[in-house]
This record gives C-alpha cells, sequence and structure tokens, in this order.
C-alpha cells in the first residue's frame, strides 16, 4: 500500500487526497512496503523501470522517453581515480527526467489533466517535457525575468509559460496559489517526483555489482538529487541488498548555501544572501522546503557539506571540457566540490560524482 507521510509530525494522506503538503506546513514523503527483488531484474531492459516494484505507481501505464542506464566511467582527476555517472544523457539533458517520468505516471494514474509546477530550470524543461508525452496540460511559472535556453526548452514542448512579476519566491508563491484547483507536479514539495530519484541509488548500485561506493558528491539546491539518493541507498541496505550507505556530500555555491549554513550550525534562519551571483543557478534556492531532511541525509550517511567559489566553478567546467567533458555549471559547481573533498578520501576508497546537466542546457560563458 501507498500512503504519504509528513516528514514533520508524521500525519499520513492518501495518495489521491489534494493536497501538496501537511496542513502543518511539513513536506510529504512516500511511504510504501513494496520493493523490487534483484533476482527479477536478470530479465528486465535497462533503465529505471526495471524497478518498478519500488516507484510507488503499481500498475500504471509508465510516462517514458526511453530512459537509458546512464554510464558509469572512470575518469583521472588531479592524480586520483573517480567514477563519474553521466546523467546528462537522459531525454531532456539532466537527472530530474527521473523524478518527472515517476511523478507524471502518477498524476496520470489519478486521472489529472492539468498541472502545475514552477522552476525556470531543468524541472521546468522535464516537467513540461514527461507532461507533453503524458498528454497533461503543463503550466510552467517563471519570473518574468528570466531568459535563456531552458525557457526555449520549456516553450517547445508545449507548456504554457507563465510570467510571474517580481523573483522566484513570487513564481514559487503563485504556483502554489494555482495549486489550490490544479495538481502541483512541484520537484521539490510532491514526494512522487523522490521516488523517481531514488532510482539514481539502484542503478549505480547495480552497476557496481550490488556494491555501494565509499563517497558520492552531489550539488544541492531543493534536494531532489540528494535526497533521493539517501533513501535510495537506506532502503537497498534495508531489504539486504547492500550492507552500508555511502557518505553523501552535498556541495553549494559560496553565494547561496543555506544548507551549509544549517550543516554549521545555523538552522532557522532564513538565507538572505544574494542567489543571482552564482552561474551554478540549478543550486542556487535560498530556501528549501525540505532543509532539514537534507541535513539528515547529509549527516546520517556521515557525509558533510562544502562550498565552492565562482573560479573553481568556472575551472572545473573548462577542466572537464578540455577533455571532451561538457556539462553545465551547476554540474560542475559539484564536481568542483569533488575536487575540493578528494585529498581528504582516503587512498583505497571509492569516490562517484554525478554528472547532473548536460552543457548545452547554459552554454553562455
Ligand atoms: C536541479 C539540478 C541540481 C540540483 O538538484 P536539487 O534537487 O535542486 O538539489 C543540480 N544540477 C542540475 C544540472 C540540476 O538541474
Ligand atoms: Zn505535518
Amino acid at each position: 500500500m501507498v500512503q504519504r507521510v509528513c516528514s514533520r509530525c508524521r500525519q499520513t494522506f492518501e495518495p489521491d487526497e489534494a493536497c501538496w503538503r501537511c496542513p502543518c506546513g511539513g513536506p510529504l514523503d512516500v511511504v510504501s512496503r513494496e520493493f523490487f527483488r534483484r533476482s527479477d531484474l536478470a530479465s528486465r531492459p535497462r533503465g529505471l523501470w526495471r524497478y518498478a516494484e519500488a516507484l510507488s505507481v503499481a500498475g500504471a501505464l509508465p510516462v517514458t522517453l526511453g530512459e537509458p542506464e546512464t554510464p558509469l566511467s572512470l575518469w583521472r582527476l588531479d592524480g586520483r581515480d573517480v567514477l563519474l555517472k553521466n546523467e546528462s544523457l537522459m531525454p531532456t539533458g539532466s537527472f530530474k527526467d527521473r523524478g518527472s517520468a515517476v511523478l507524471m505516471t502518477h498524476v496520470r494514474s489519478l486521472g489529472m489533466t492539468k498541472v502545475v509546477e514552477d522552476s525556470s530550470g531543468n524541472a521546468g524543461c522535464s516537467v513540461a517535457a514527461y507532461a507533453a508525452r503524458a498528454g497533461i496540460e503543463a503550466s510552467i511559472c517563471v519570473p518574468e525575468s528570466t531568459s535563456g535556453g531552458k525557457l526555449q526548452q520549456i516553450r517547445a514542448m508545449g507548456a504554457r509559460l507563465v510570467l510571474v512579476p517580481g523573483g522566484r519566491d513570487a513564481a514559487k508563491a503563485y504556483a502554489e496559489q494555482q495549486a489550490e484547483s490544479v495538481t502541483y507536479a512541484s520537484h521539490t514539495w510532491n514526494p512522487f517526483f523522490l521516488q523517481g530519484t531514488r532510482t539514481l541509488a539502484f542503478e549505480l548500485a547495480e552497476q557496481m555489482g550490488w556494491k555501494v561506493p565509499d563517497v558520492v558528491v552531489v550539488p544541492a539546491g531543493n534536494g531532489t538529487l540528494l535526497l533521493g539518493l539517501f533513501k535510495g541507498f537506506s532502503e537497498l541496505l534495508e531489504v539486504g541488498i547492500t550492507s552500508r550507505i555511502p557518505r553523501l556530500v552535498a556541495v553549494q555555491a559560496a553565494a547561496c548555501a543555506p544548507l551549509h549554513r544549517a550543516f554549521e550550525g545555523g538552522v532557522g534562519r532564513d538565507w538572505t544572501g544574494e542567489s543571482s551571483q552564482t552561474r551554478a543557478q540549478g543550486i542556487a534556492v535560498a530556501c528549501p522546503p525540505r532543509l532539514h531532511q537534507m541535513l539528515e541525509a547529509v549527516g546520517r550517511s556521515g557525509g558533510e557539506v562544502l562550498t565552492v567559489g565562482e573560479p573553481e566553478i568556472r575551472d572545473t567546467l573548462a577542466r572537464f571540457a578540455s577533455e571532451g567533458l561538457w556539462m553545465e555549471p551547476t554540474s560542475a559547481a559539484g564536481l568542483a566540490g569533488l575536487r575540493k573533498l578528494l585529498p581528504r578520501v582516503g587512498r583505497g576508497e571509492s569516490v562517484v560524482g554525478i554528472i547532473t546537466g548536460h552543457g548545452w542546457k547554459d552554454p553562455a560563458e
């Protein structure tokens, strides 16, 4: 049985109940006892749908754009061997497709025909694509001032772009208000999105022969990647498929680092820094709704939170590009954090970095 439960007060909600957060304000999580069995996987095609039982959308026809198993490759970085998992090869160019595929499958299975989302970035592109595939009408709310290729990507897929006067917070507030009457396909609030990002943990563990690496380093804004990995690795451990959880290291841009500040002991104060001051716009999130869960994920995995400056982001982007691997700045921020961490990682330990988004997404220098 699939239920949603408040991460704060533990109140439960049925999956089809029309609320996108708990009345107490807490974000919801999906809880389910269903999980895949390793022995069932051998005969199934590659990609996230092979873990179907664990996706909490049993019986629903998958909304899919043909998600691949993304490559895990060995890379020589600053004199060390690291593994890079290339999520930029997902259909819309970022890992967000894992979340959108499962979220849109869930939404369609409830018979919903319209969704609203607020994101001027990869989540907006991804939700627009999967909504188009599902035959669902999507409205994507973005700040009026937003420009660039991601908006074209959203528009091209037939989503309605709603230009909201003001900044990100205004776009978010507008979407939340729309969510009174239309399904809120929020990558941040809707827990079915996280059900999808968990598959990155499953796929990574399977590619490593059901072993997990010692450390996984991720860029973190709203935490859908971080939380999906933590949830996925925790469940693999719980059912006895793996024997531990990797240390999860979250990376933020120094210009917008609420998780870092909270990790260093400053919980409770909103981040008031200037989030526009970083090229890593995909993680420039001043007030992530799931901040407490993100802290818990980092803490319980034995990980940490790092910040990186703009020169480090630029340098890392250029460094990988010079070897033929082009990614967007947000993704380079995560790998800049990995480079910073590397001297402190044991020689015999395995480290995985995630290439979260493609260079075409944000090509300006
Ligand atoms: C969304 C995104 C991130 C950060 O993910 P969160 O879930 O917001 O923490 C990192 N890199 C890219 C390319 C993204 O699109
Ligand atoms: Zn609650």
